[in-house]
């Protein structure tokens, strides 16, 4: 159930919601997200998502998706796809956007336009009002339109506390390019079509370290892995039977398999706290809202085995595995890393090798080939090596 049917349950803007109880959903018209209706069960995934950039991506989606005929409908399915992080359109893109906005807005050419800055957030697919300050100054610089600042206004009589206000007029050379870009893209008057594709773009939070970013959005490879846990039997859990397992062998099994076959062959990167979906076979719903969603994987995070002992101890128990079962000299070939990505605590692995020396998970040698790790033995593992190093 809302609490509050004054405001978005998005993005938090005063509007008036109306409660479809019969059909378990809510109808909103958000002047800042656009209509839409949403489910209980979408809008609950919603609030205890993590995410923090949740409110700029589902916002924007909705507003992408605003159509004369029809009004987009968000169940979990829906929101499970859009809750993924946020990707801004280009400086350029939004500058264009801003540009058919304003002249599709204007009642006649010499006119000007006024509209609240919170509106046009999603619009333009900005993170922030200062966003839309910048693209609309370049659109002035530019020349294609004149606009007398940005006003603090209580024009609209139903708004309390008054807002700040984007005014807005079109000059000749606005409208010639306003008139190119109508042709060019078919006469629509916003790119709604766009689909939010998570490769070709930058994401736009601050807390995001740039290396993890890196690392997840290039995917596994011969020299990067992605591991779901550590010693946690993250299968077991999110099968819904509330198990929270710790079991070694899981270690033995998967990391430190990996951790071996990188060191025998050119070194890389374990990402603790990735699941690849086509491993799961089966997760409860209620375990559903504590993963991110990102692409073909789920962030799952480490705090389940980092929440007793903290990182420190993580990272312990790991070198200690090492030492157990690998070697005792490994201490500046594995460095340990820990960094947040969408809210969710991950662990990095930096493996390096060394040339012409082996190791061994308790005496099994295993190498990397491609994204796989295998393991070798008898003639296999001599002819490896005894190959030139790279
Ligand atoms: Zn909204």
């Amino acid at each position: 159930m809302l609490e509050n049917t004054q405001v978005c349950p998005i993005c938090n803007t005063t509007t008036n919601v109306e409660d479809l109880s019969d059909r378990d959903s809510y109808n909103v018209n958000c002047p800042r997200c656009g209509k839409y209706i949403i489910t209980d069960g979408a809008l609950t995934m919603f609030q205890r998502s993590q995410l923090v950039t949740k409110i700029l991506s589902v916002s924007y989606w909705i507003r992408q998706h605003q159509s004369p005929k029809s009004k987009p409908s968000i169940t979990i399915d829906r929101m499970r796809k859009i809750l993924i992080p946020f990707i801004s359109p280009k400086p350029k893109e939004q500058a264009d956007i801003l540009l058919l906005w304003i002249g599709s807005n204007v009642e006649k050419p010499d006119a000007e336009t006024s509209v609240p800055l919170s509106s046009l957030l999603s619009v333009i697919g900005a993170v922030d009002e200062k966003g839309i300050q910048y693209v609309a100054y370049y659109l002035k610089d530019k020349g294609y339109i004149k606009h007398s600042g940005f006003s603090y206004s209580v024009q609209d009589g139903r708004r309390n506390p008054p807002v700040d206000l984007l005014r807005a007029q079109m000059t000749f050379k606005g409208w010639e390019k306003y008139e190119l870009m109508k042709s060019s893209t078919g006469g629509k008057q916003t790119v709604s079509s766009r689909s939010i594709e998570l490769k070709d773009h930058k994401f736009f939070t601050e807390e995001i370290n740039i290396e993890i970013e890196d690392l997840i959005k290039r995917g596994e490879s011969d020299r990067i892995e992605y591991k779901g846990s550590f010693c946690f039997n993250v299968n077991k859990y999110l099968m819904g039977n509330g198990t929270e397992e710790i079991d070694g062998t899981i270690a033995l099994k998967g990391v430190m398999k990996t951790i071996v076959a990188f060191l025998n062959t050119n070194g890389g990167k374990i990402i603790v706290g990735i699941i690849e979906k086509r491993h799961l076979s089966k997760i409860h719903d209620d375990k559903l809202l504590e993963l991110v969603e990102f692409g073909d994987y789920y962030l799952l995070g480490i705090e389940k085995e980092t929440v007793k002992a903290g990182r420190d101890g993580f990272e312990l128990k790991i070198r200690d595995m090492i030492q157990e079962h690998i070697a005792k000299d490994l201490i500046g070939l594995i460095k340990i890393n820990f960094a947040e990505y969408c809210g969710k605590e991950l662990c990095i692995l930096s493996i390096s090798m060394r040339v012409n020396v082996w190791y061994y998970l308790d005496g099994k040698f295993y190498v990397r080939d491609g994204n796989r790790t295998i393991e070798l033995t008898g003639n296999d593992a001599d002819n490896y090596k005894s190959r030139i190093p790279l």
